[in-house]
């Protein structure tokens, strides 16, 4: 039967189990060839100099390790360093969106989802929000859980995942979440939540050679284009 008008596919991966979508919003729902990204942790580089008095060099490789070590550079500049993250998080993401273009597709292939649709990220809420305006995908959205729902937790600390699961009470077994860095997957993956890695090549999706790769089992779908993907899946 076709659903909002688009054909849903009688074989494909499985999704029917599925009532819960959870996406992460940098490079995944929009692409990492926009180089958004890069601008924020110019930002972040800029700011950690400027606080901690720092050379750009020393500022970034430090950046590099809190992002490694907690999962996001606020939540280690938090720990170490009393940063403010409000005044963090207002600077960081004071970047030009113009790059970023309406992607009438993916929000076709999100609105035959049934059930809930949620953004899960690191990042603040307001940035969340100037993407999801900027790219057509406000109305596609049911909430943001930004690093201010997850109580300065990142993912991927398990403590996270757990968060969210009793702030929006879903059964993480009916939830999928999709993700352009590997490591992120792994808690969902315990959790029981169907698993899916966009894996656009990216230094982003594979962490760089710091990081212990992620074993395979830990990923249900790995995918490259994520509307592409949503329009072949059984629901
Ligand atoms: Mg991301």
């Amino acid at each position: 039967m076709p659903r909002n008008g688009i054909p849903i596919p009688e074989k494909g991966p499985d999704f029917r189990h599925v009532d819960t979508w959870i996406f992460d919003l940098d490079n995944t729902l929009y692409r990492s060839d926009s180089a958004l990204f890069a601008q924020i942790e110019t930002r972040m580089t800029d700011y950690i100099a400027r606080h901690l008095k720092l050379t750009d060099e020393e500022a970034h490789r430090l950046q590099h390790i809190y992002y490694r070590d907690y999962g996001s550079t606020l939540c280690g500049l938090i720990e170490h360093d009393g940063v403010d993250p409000e005044h963090f998080l207002f600077d960081v993401h004071d970047i030009d969106l113009s790059a970023l273009k309406s992607n009438a597709a993916l929000g076709e292939a999100l609105a035959r989802l049934p059930g809930r649709h949620y953004v899960f990220t690191n990042g603040c809420r307001k940035h969340a929000e100037r993407v999801l305006e900027r790219v057509g995908l406000t109305g596609s959205i049911d909430d943001i859980w930004d690093i201010r729902t997850l109580g300065f937790v990142p993912k991927p600390q398990p403590g996270a995942y757990d968060r969210i699961v009793e702030f929006a009470g879903f059964a993480p077994h009916n939830a999928a979440m999709f993700e352009d860095m590997a490591r992120n997957l792994m808690p969902a993956y315990a959790l029981g939540m169907t698993t899916v890695w966009i894996n656009d090549g990216s230094s982003w999706s594979h962490q760089g050679p710091e990081y212990p790769p992620v074993a395979r089992r830990y990923i249900h779908h790995e995918i490259d284009d994520l509307g592409e993907f949503l329009q072949t899946i059984r629901l």
